[in-house]
């Protein structure tokens, strides 16, 4: 490999990336925190490391840490990274000295503290860089940190940059990332480039990290770093390393180390970035809005934007991650302390990338603007939107393609489910006159995402139990129909006292109020449990609520169609056949129903995927279902985030494209994709319908289900109010009946 054309390696490399990690590159938004700038080594390159006379105090103080970290947390970062010297308090007894008068043996215990310190105040997840470290050290900061590195840098004995460097021994470094490895810490490591070394020298040290992960899978990511010369330091005169072994080097790292292995090239340390790309990198690194580079401080971050613009211009799609990558995120058991799982899960999203934004479902900040971005699709979204133009359906592998959109990919799937939509129904946008009635909040369940319940063994968080009568139900459904309404949604908690008949005297309720008004109504739980309390065939119970005035079931009580997922979120409800089987016997005897969808608690998109491939298989048996209603998990008052088990939600682009999705992987199955404004807020519901979505659902008077989970969004919406939402798009508003007539 050494005597391989550059060209022709990064090309190889090239391809080994796309492979492995598609159009996607990240970068870490975070916050530097230079713990203490002494070190007892003497690196020839290194601007870093100060003699004590010139810093005020030699370790930053706990305020002064903290206001750094807050400083990150509010300009949106998500990772603490601690840069220091290694050992100081070995050379200088004025290290040792505060660190003793503060109440520390040494510099790692400092850090130690430091780091629990940014982790419980802030949420920031810590990242140490502490040099090279035994294995009792590296252990201590396991608890409270997220990841750890250590640069390898090279494994030349004896070469001129480390030779007062008595940390950088090649066999000290080794034995850092050995130890790592076999404390199951995500780890990051390096090489440098241009120190004095030469190819085979650089390819040793990448075999050797290569063999370290191979054994116990820590390395994380690996970064090629180029040697910069600076001014004052011993290698002031060194030449920097050419931009043509940097690319080689890149490439070389590529090849060499395992295919899952990412790598990194510091964006602040080339002026060109698309050769960093070309060469085969797949990670930025990490990039602070408000922190220099101490190691290079005379090079400035690239903002956010700019980096972003690059790495578009090379057709690729920027996304932001954790210091701790999604592989290892989404295996918390083996990667993580128990002490950071949740601060990790917290700022996390459905594929273990970093959450992009603060709007959350059913909170009040807004959602960003994802349809504004400019530019097109690359890499296998691409592919399979081009499928379906075509007219390919999508299988559960193209959907979570399609779930991976990020940057100008979303757009470019929001307009293809728009443009399927305009073909399926046209521009208007409907809407239906409904009132929810949730006759009781008690419930035998404890499905673990749900606020509403008042069960035994609920959290109680939110009201008291109650039950409404059966006057109460009739009374409400004639104060609706006086307003308008031509539906009646009812849904509640399974009673403990309720029989099957509970559920006739309800609907016996409804009409005695009226004759006319639509009743959609029980999920597929109620009228499973409601058929088995009363002992009878599930398909005779069903004929018998059709008979009493039973029109329609919501599809609530589906949440996610994946009985992995079922048995976190609802262990003791029905398992995915049991709804599906409700669903087909409801269309059987004439009952329509709808398809939901709750999502965005703890499951990946490989399930959203199962979800709308089971019931697209269904819908093409019995042709029952009316729409698709993505329903996005609000978190705030639920008791599984409560218990620090879930995420809070999907992010505002996998809310999007839970949407934009549906209305593609559908196409021909279910024509009429709704968005929740209850859950989504008017911006966001209003971005919806630019994704595919061509149904406002319900004006619901009383809603009550999202605001016990803590949604803000009102319990109620006008037709002028809906009108309002639906202008700035300039289509037409529309009211139906529950079944799409007008
Ligand atoms: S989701 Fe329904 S079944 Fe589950 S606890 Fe809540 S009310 Fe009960």
């Amino acid at each position: 490999m050494k005597d391989t054309a550059t060209d022709e390696l990064t090309a190889a490399a090239r391809k080994v990336r796309d492979r492995a990690h598609g159009t996607r590159v990240t970068y870490s938004p975070k916050v530097f925190i230079p713990l203490t700038m002494l070190c007892r080594d003497r690196c020839g390159y290194c601007t870093f490391a100060k003699a004590p006379a010139r810093l005020p105090t030699p370790y930053l103080s706990p305020e002064e840490v903290l206001a750094v970290a807050r400083s990150g947390s509010a300009a949106g970062c998500h990772e603490a990274l601690f840069t220091l010297g290694e050992r100081p308090e070995v050379r200088y007894p004025t290290a040792a000295r505060w660190l003793a008068e503060h109440g520390y043996g040494t510099t790692v215990d400092y850090l130690v503290a430091m780091c629990r310190l940014v982790l419980e105040e802030t949420g920031l997840l810590p990242h140490a860089n502490a040099g090279a470290l035994y294995h009792e050290e590296l252990a201590s900061l396991r608890p409270v940190t997220a990841s750890q590195g250590m640069m390898v840098e090279t494994l030349v004995p004896g070469l001129a940059a480390h030779r007062r460097a008595p940390d950088k021994l090649p066999a000290r470094r080794l034995a850092t990332l050995e130890a790592a490895g076999e404390l199951a810490i995500p780890f990051t490591t390096g090489i440098l480039v241009g120190i004095g070394e030469t190819r085979e020298d650089r390819l040793a040290a990448l075999e050797a990290i290569a063999e370290s992960h191979r054994r116990h899978g820590q390395v994380q990511e690996v970064i090629v770093q180029n040697f910069l010369p600076k001014p004052g330091t011993a290698m002031a005169t060194h030449p920097p390393c050419p931009q043509e072994e940097l690319r080689w080097s890149i490439a070389a790292a590529r090849l060499v180390l395992p295919p899952e292995v990412h790598v990194q090239a510091p964006p602040n340390l080339s002026d060109d970035l698309e050769p960093l790309l070309a060469a085969g990198i797949d990670d930025w690194g990490g990039v602070s809005p408000v922190t220099a580079d101490h190691v290079n401080p005379e090079r400035a971050w690239p903002a956010v934007d700019v980096l972003r613009a690059a790495t578009e211009a090379a057709g690729h799609t920027l996304a932001a991650r954790l210091t701790v990558y999604p592989e290892y995120v989404l295996e918390p058991e083996r990667w993580l302390e128990p002490t950071l799982r949740f601060a990790v899960l917290d700022r996390s999203d459905a594929e273990g990338l970093a959450r992009e934004d603060g709007w959350c479902s059913g909170g009040e900040t807004p959602p960003p603007a994802l349809l504004k971005r400019s530019g097109s699709a690359g890499g296998a979204v691409a592919e399979v939107l081009a499928g379906v133009a075509l007219g390919q359906e999508v299988g559960e592998a193209e959907i979570v393609t399609l779930f991976s959109a990020r940057g100008p990919e979303v757009r470019a799937v929001a307009e293809a489910a728009d443009g399927l939509r305009t073909d399926t129904v046209g521009n208007e946008v409907t809407y239906v006159a409904n009132r929810n009635i949730n006759y009781t909040n008690v419930c035998t369940f404890k499905c673990r995402f749900c606020a509403f319940s008042k069960g035994p063994l609920s959290l109680n968080l939110r009201g008291s139990p109650y039950l409404l009568d059966l006057d109460e139900i009739t009374r409400r459904v004639a104060e609706a129909e006086a307003e308008g309404a031509t539906e009646v949604c009812l849904q509640g908690g399974i009673h403990p006292n309720f029989d099957g008949e509970y559920y006739l005297h309800v609907l016996g309720a409804v009409r005695a109020a009226s004759e006319r008004i639509h009743i959609h109504g029980f999920t597929a739980l109620e009228v499973t449990e409601g058929a088995r309390r009363s002992g009878e065939p599930l398909t005779e119970y069903l004929v018998r609520l059709r008979e009493a005035g039973l029109r329609t079931l919501p599809g609530t009580a589906a949440e996610i169609l994946d009985d992995d997922v079922r048995a976190v979120l609802c262990p003791d409800k029905i398992n995915t056949e049991q709804w599906l089987e409700a669903h087909r016997a409801a269309h059987s005897v004439g009952l329509r129903s709808n398809v939901t969808i709750m999502f965005g608690a703890v499951e990946q998109p490989v399930s959203w995927a199962r979800h709308m491939v089971r019931t697209r298989a269904l819908q093409r048996e019995t042709g029952g279902f009316t729409e698709f209603v993505p329903l996005p998990f609000v978190h705030m008052a639920t008791p599984i985030y409560l218990q620090r088990r879930a995420r809070r939600g999907p992010t505002f682009r996998e809310a999007l494209l839970m949407h934009a999705v549906g209305r593609i992987a559908y196409r021909g199955a279910i024509d009429n994709i709704q968005v929740s404004w209850v859950k989504m807020g008017v911006e966001g519901a209003r971005q919806c319908l630019q994704a595919g979505v061509n149904d406002l659902g319900g004006t619901l008077m009383d809603e009550n289900i999202s605001r016990a989970a803590g949604a803000s969004h009102g319990q109620r919406m006008g037709a002028q109010e809906l009108a309002a939402l639906v202008a700035p798009l300039g289509r037409p508003l529309v009211r139906r009946t529950t079944l799409y007539g007008r």
